[in-house]
């Protein structure tokens, strides 16, 4: 028996196992299971200023993980996993060698927060680092990673609320990673978010359809 869960109810299909095996198969091109497979959504988006995402090794593999969206659409991007300072030792020195204006990205107390009618942010940030984990685990990362104090904190207005209703988070400040770095790329290089944004949306609507709920 293959279950499936579609608009929240749950049905019980019978298929044989075989055929539950073959909808699990991932698709070669975006990685995700065939049955929700993205390339017919995904817009490749051409962007200059360098993203680089710090990524909890517990968030690589969490399936709904937004950053592999980012991967498949954008043409800049480098994602490095780990959690210590020793984790991201080549990062450090990479950054070290390849100096241009740096921001971390990440809601500090510090954090300036983007605004586009003040300062012409394109200027200040060519390269911007996120930190793709659940709240307290990027805490610890920021924590581990001392190196990240040599550059300025910002953070993103509260007024564009994350639309990303996969996880939800009770706290305040919530956008998922995808949100984040295309609010910022549009504040920093006014690139259009739509590409990005969009396909979220059909992301979030496949695994609504198609997979059961973690309650
Ligand atoms: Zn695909």
């Amino acid at each position: 028996m293959c279950q499936m869960r579609s608009a929240g109810v749950s049905l019980r299909l019978s298929v044989p196992v075989d055929s539950c095996l073959v909808m699990r198969k991932q698709c070669p091109n975006c990685g995700y299971p065939v049955q929700t497979c993205l390339c017919h959504a995904v817009q490749p988006v051409t962007n200059y200023t360098e993203v680089i995402i710090l990524q909890h090794p517990k968030e690589s593999l969490h399936a709904k993980n937004t950053v592999r969206l980012l991967s498949l659409t954008l043409s800049n991007i480098t994602v490095l996993t780990g959690k210590l300072a020793v984790d991201f030792t080549e990062l450090d020195q990479y950054l070290a060698v390849d100096p241009k204006p740096t921001a971390v990205f990440y809601p500090a107390e510090q954090s300036t927060e983007l605004s586009p009618g003040a300062e012409n942010v394109s200027t200040r940030i060519k390269r911007a680092i996120f930190i793709d984990a659940s709240w307290k685990q990027a805490y610890g990362i920021w924590q581990n990673n001392a190196w990240l104090n040599r550059y300025p904190f910002y953070k993103l207005p509260l007024h564009h609320s994350g639309q990303y209703t996969i996880r939800n988070s009770e706290l305040e400040y919530s956008f998922s990673t995808l949100e984040a770095v295309a609010y910022t790329l549009e504040y920093v290089e006014q690139l259009d978010p739509a590409p990005l944004l969009s396909l979220l949306n059909t992301f979030t609507a496949q695994w609504q359809r198609f997979l059961p709920r973690r309650d």
